[in-house]
C-alpha cells in the first residue's frame, strides 16, 4: 500500500486502533501516545490498545489514563479492533507479541500497518514501516508523521511522549543506536514544545523507596559468569517479600554492564508459571540471537528477552550453560 492512499484512509477513517506490546515500556506507550495524540488533533478516532497494564512511571504522558487494557476489558478490545478502519502495530513485529491479542488482530480485515525497529519483521501488515538500524519505534512514527505532513498537529504532549519513547528505548541517547538523526529528530521534538528536563525528571525521578530496595536486593546477589557475564535473579518470595509492583525491576538488567569487563547481562524474573528474563550486552555480542536459539525470545542485538517453563534454578542453569557455549562461538570485540 502507498503511504499517500494511507494518509487517505487515514483521513477518512471512522474508527483506529493503535495496538502496541505487552509489558509495554516508555517506547512502546511513547510511541502509541506520540501517534495516537497527532491523529486524534486530526481525525478523532484513535484508541490505544495494550496487552496488559502499563508501568506507573508513564502515567504523566498525554491521555494515557484512556488507554484500554485487553486484560481487563477483553470483549472491548476485540470489538474495537475487528470494528476499526486501520490497525497500526507499534513497536513489536510478530503477532505472538501481543499474546492473544494477535489472533484477535490476525481476524481484523481492514488496513494493518507495522511501524517498529525490531529485527525479523513478521509479514502481516499492508503497510509496513520496519527500520532495525532506528533507535526506537519513537523515532520512526516522527518520521512517519513528517512524511504524511502531520506535524503541524504535534502538540508538546505529542512531543513529550515521542521523546519518551526515543530517551528510554536509547538509555538517555547512550546505547549505540542513538544517531546523528535521533538528535535531529529530538532536537525537533523540544522545539514542538517539549521540556526534556521534565521528561527525564518524570521517568527518572519517579523512583518508589521500594525500588531502590530492591534494586539494592539484586546488585547484593548479583552472580558473575566466567567473569564476563552478569547475572540477576528475582524469586517470586523476593519479590512478595518487597512488595514488588509493576515497573520495579525495569533497567536493572543494565547495571551489570557498568563493570568494565562485563560483556553481558541477563535478569530472570519468576512470574506466573514461566521465568520472564531480559538479556543485554555490549558492543557486537548478539543476545537477539541468543534469546531465539537459547529462550524462545528475541529483540535486538543490544537488547533482548525470552522465557523459560523451566524451575528458576533450572532455568539459571541453564542459562549459565548456554551463554558459556554461546561466549566461546561468538565474536566478543567491542
Ligand atoms: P526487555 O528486557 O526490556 O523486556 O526487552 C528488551 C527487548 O527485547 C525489547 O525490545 C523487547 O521488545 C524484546 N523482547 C523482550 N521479551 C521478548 C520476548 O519474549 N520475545 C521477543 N521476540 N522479544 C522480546
Ligand atoms: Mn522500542
Amino acid at each position: 500500500m502507498e503511504l499517500n492512499e494511507l494518509k487517505q484512509a487515514i483521513l477518512s477513517a471512522k474508527s483506529i486502533s493503535i495496538v502496541t506490546h505487552k509489558n509495554p515500556d516508555g517506547d512502546a506507550i511513547g510511541s502509541s501516545y506520540g501517534l495516537a495524540n497527532v491523529l486524534n488533533a486530526i481525525n478523532p478516532c484513535a484508541t490505544v490498545i495494550v496487552p496488559n497494564e502499563f508501568p506507573k512511571f508513564l502515567n504523566w504522558i498525554e491521555n494515557v489514563e484512556q488507554t484500554v487494557v485487553w486484560e481487563n476489558e477483553g470483549e472491548l478490545v476485540e470489538n474495537k479492533i475487528l470494528s476499526s478502519d486501520i490497525v497500526f502495530c507499534l513497536d513489536f513485529n510478530a503477532l505472538h507479541r501481543i499474546d492473544q491479542v494477535g489472533e484477535i488482530v490476525g481476524r481484523h480485515q481492514g488496513i494493518k500497518v507495522m511501524i517498529d525497529h525490531h529485527l525479523s519483521p513478521e509479514d502481516f501488515a499492508d503497510y509496513c514501516l520496519s527500520e532495525t538500524t532506528a533507535s526506537s519505534t519513537a523515532e520512526l512514527v516522527f518520521e512517519f508523521l513528517s512524511e504524511l505532513q502531520f506535524t503541524e498537529k504535534l502538540t508538546p504532549g505529542a512531543a513529550e511522549a515521542l521523546y519518551c519513547g526515543i530517551m528510554t528505548d536509547t538509555g538517555s541517547f547512550k546505547f549505540p543506536s542513538t544517531s546523528k538523526r535521533t538528535h535531529e529528530i529530538v532536537a525537533e521534538l523540544i522545539k514542538f514544545g517539549a521540556n526534556n528536563g521534565k521528561v527525564h525528571s518524570l521517568v527518572y525521578d519517579s523512583n518508589s523507596i521500594n525500588r531502590l530496595k530492591i534494586l539494592g536486593h539484586c546488585l547484593d546477589k548479583m552472580e558473575v559468569v566466567q567473569g564476563k557475564v552478569s547475572l540477576f535473579t528475582l524469586p517470586k518470595a523476593i519479590q512478595e517479600e518487597f512488595s514488588l509492583i509493576k515497573g520495579d525491576t525495569e533497567g536493572i538488567v543494565n547495571y551489570g554492564l557498568s563493570v568494565k569487563e562485563i560483556q553481558a547481562s541477563a535478569f530472570m524474573r519468576e512470574d506466573d508459571g514461566i521465568i520472564k528474563i531480559s538479556f543485554r550486552s555490549k558492543g557486537e555480542l548478539d543476545m537477539n540471537l541468543f534469546a531465539r536459539k537459547y529462550f524462545n525470545g528475541g529483540g535486538h542485538r543490544n537488547a533482548a528477552g525470552g522465557m523459560s517453563t523451566l524451575t528458576l534454578d533450572e532455568a539459571k542453569a541453564y542459562f549459565i550453560e548456554s551463554i558459556s557455549t554461546y561466549l566461546m562461538n561468538s565474536v566478543t570485540t567491542e
